[in-house]
Order: C-alpha cells, then structure tokens, then sequence
C-alpha cells in the first residue's frame, strides 16, 4: 500500500542532501570541536559555518546563536534562562494559553517557584492581540513569549507589533518559530526579538538540533551547566553532523522557501474548499487567512478524532489531531479549548500538514478518501442520527 504523510508540523523526513552534508561528519570528520589538534579544529570550522548560515538567515548576529538540542531546550532555556537572570527586576512573564507544552509546562515549574505568569487568550480565530499584551505587562514583567505560529491551527502571530510594544516598555521579547523557520520568512531585527527557538526537524534537518537566538546585551543564565562549549552558555560536546544538518537544511530552505510555500498554499486552500464542499458540519479552526502554507485543521462534528486518524491510517494516510505530544491523550487539545471550541468539536479534530514532498496526487487521493471515513464513522453515531 502506498502510504502518504500528512503529519508535516510533527516532524518532517530529512531531507537526502541534508543526510548527504552529515554523514562525513560521523566517521572522517568526527572530532570534537573543543579540541585543538587537526580533527578538532575541523570540527569546529564546520560548527561555526553552519552557525553562520544560521544567523545571516535570521538577520542575527554568529555569536548570538547557541546550538540547542532543539525547539523543547530551546524554550526551556529561554524562559529559565532569562527569568532567572533578570530576579532582580521582576518575577513576571507573559505568554499565551495556546503555547506548545515546551513554554507551557516551564511557565507552570516557575509559578512553581513562585514567578508570576500571566497567559493572554487569543480570540476566536487563535489570534493574539499586541494590545492584550500591552495591559499584561506590568513593571515586573521580565519576558514576553509569544509563539510565532501555532503548531495546531497554523495561526500566524503579528510578532512584529508585539516586538515593537515590548521594546517600548523595555521587556525581553522570545518567539518559538519552531513551525515557522524554514516556512515563512522571519527576521530578528525586524521583529524586534531578543530570543527566538527553532528546531531543525521541522523543516528537513535531523532531529535532536536546534538552536536558541539570544540577542547581544541579553541577560540569560545558562540552562545546561558544565563544559565551556558555546561560550559558557551551553554545556555538552556540540553534536557536529546535527549541527552541519541544520546548516544545509537553512541553505535550503533559503533557497526554496518562497516557492514552497506558494505551492502547499495552493493545496492547503484546494484542501480547506473540497473538505468543506464534501462534508457537512466541519469547522475551519485557525485563522482563515493568517495562516501557516501548509495546515489544514478541521473539526468535524458528531465524530472523535482517534477513529479519524485509525481509519484514515489504515487507508495509508498519516495525520494527525494536534500536536504529536498530545496525540494518544484523551485531554481534549488545550489550544481548541483556549479558542472556544466546545468539547465535543475539541475531540473531532484532524489536522493536515503539507510539505516539501506533497504532491497534488496525494491531496486527491486524501479527498477520495476521507468523506468516506466520515460517512461511515456518522453512520455509526447517534448524536449523528439525531441531528
Ligand atoms: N514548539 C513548537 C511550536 C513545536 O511544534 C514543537 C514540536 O512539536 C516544539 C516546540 C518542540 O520541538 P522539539 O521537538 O524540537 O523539541
């Protein structure tokens, strides 16, 4: 059977000229860069190439990346990082209710520890307003982190207006772009951030990579404590060909970027307008414009998700109802409820995610597919029946 992978934002396949870039880095050239003989050395020259990719790419600066383990370490050094560093001035961070568990669940260990979080609402459609943030800061308010678009329902954040209020009140600014980098353009000075995550899993590199941008001038305590690697700010032998992968997916994703997300723009739409053609009862969640090329999230009433995704998988199609993590938990999804949904349309959701080896074939064969399985799970609801 062939099978077609819809499930691009859990994580995407590496791509071969990515794998080609590394794999030298695993036997010939396998030093560890803090060495000073010959393979260290090479090892670090290759280090400090990709981290040049990395900045120019994110308009930052070479020693404002710190290679990570990726987008989870990244956030959890963000926000530790920078709240501990900064006690002196306040205890307060403001962040969002549909943040990834890798915000969230370090915003709930500081509360913990008796920091202050303040998680702002979106509005329906997932959007979080730049004025909202405005009235939660207050004068202890050390960090601001606001994802740049949801890894659920695609919605994409106006981070630049934030960045431009949290300058003004002389905040730190941190953006997980662990869906967008890759995606969607993004620069640091033009957002005005102090301290942005990414993960190269995302978008065609290997996983276990990423890095934090950490703006010059920013206080941030070190997260991972014990060898001097990357400045003192990160400890642990640097993972060389992880590190050379993220580097070659930057170069490209630069390169095909635009172009990519014009095409799964057109087969997200073509996705979004023949769902809503072929079946009845199904809500668009996520903004219906400001959105990520690639996601398609729908909820689809009168049926559960896990049966969607079961029946759909048997077919040979991978999807999925919202974040990898939270898959196979029968919490409805925290980002459903934050925008309103009711529970019973919470676990009806199915979300599609394109990328770089999306054919339109595989969008048809989906949309032959799927009114089938609705049909066929409707047919043995009764909540269905009775409608
Ligand atoms: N932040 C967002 C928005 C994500 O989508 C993910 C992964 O699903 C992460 C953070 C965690 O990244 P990683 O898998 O690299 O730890």
């Amino acid at each position: 059977m062939e099978r077609i992978y819809m499930d691009y934002a859990a994580t995407t396949p590496t791509d071969p000229l990515v794998v080609q870039a590394m794999q030298p880095y695993f036997y010939d050239k396998f030093g560890n860069p803090s060495s000073i003989h010959f393979f260290g050395q090479e090892a670090k020259k290759a280090i400090e190439e990709a981290r040049s990719k990395i900045a120019r790419f994110l308009g930052a600066k070479e020693e404002e990346i710190i290679f990570t383990s990726g987008g989870t370490e990244s956030d959890n050094f963000a926000l530790f990082g920078v709240l501990w560093a900064n006690s002196a001035k306040g205890n307060h961070v403001v962040t969002t209710a549909i943040e990834h568990h890798a915000i969230l669940e370090p915003a709930n260990f500081l509360e913990k520890q008796g920091f202050k979080v303040t998680y702002v609402r979106p509005d329906l459609n997932g959007l979080v307003s730049p004025e909202d943030i405005a009235n939660a800061i207050t004068d202890k308010t050390v960090l601001v982190s606001v994802m740049h678009a949801n890894n659920e329902i695609g919605t994409i954040q106006p981070i630049s207006e934030i960045g431009r209020i949290t300058r003004d009140k002389g905040v730190y600014f941190h953006t997980d772009a662990v869906q967008t980098v890759g995606h969607i353009p993004i620069d640091v000075n033009e957002s005005n951030l102090d301290l942005l995550s990414l993960s190269a899993h995302k978008f065609y590199g290997p996983k276990g990579i990423g890095c934090l941008y950490v703006r010059k001038g920013t206080r941030i305590q070190a997260y991972l404590r014990g060898g001097g690697q990357e400045r003192h700010r990160r400890a642990s032998t640097e993972n060389l060909p992880g590190i050379v992968g993220l580097g070659r997916a930057v170069d490209l994703c630069k390169d095909r970027m635009q172009d990519e997300a014009k095409e799964q723009e057109r087969l997200r739409d073509k996705l979004i307008s023949e769902i809503q053609k072929r079946i009845d009862h199904v809500y668009l969640n996520g903004h219906p414009t400001k959105r990520l090329p690639n996601n398609v999230n729908f909820s689809i009433e009168y049926i559960e998700g896990e049966s969607m995704l079961l029946n759909m998988d048997m077919l040979g199609f991978a999807a999925s109802t919202g974040s990898a993590c939270t898959s196979g938990d029968l919490e409805p999804s925290h980002v459903l409820l934050a925008i309103g949904r009711p529970h019973a349309l919470c676990h009806g959701s199915i979300r599609l995610t394109l990328g770089r080896f999306t054919r339109e074939s595989d969008i048809d064969s989906f949309l032959d597919a799927f009114p089938g399985v609705v049909a066929k799970l409707r047919a043995m609801s009764p909540l269905y029946d009775q409608k």
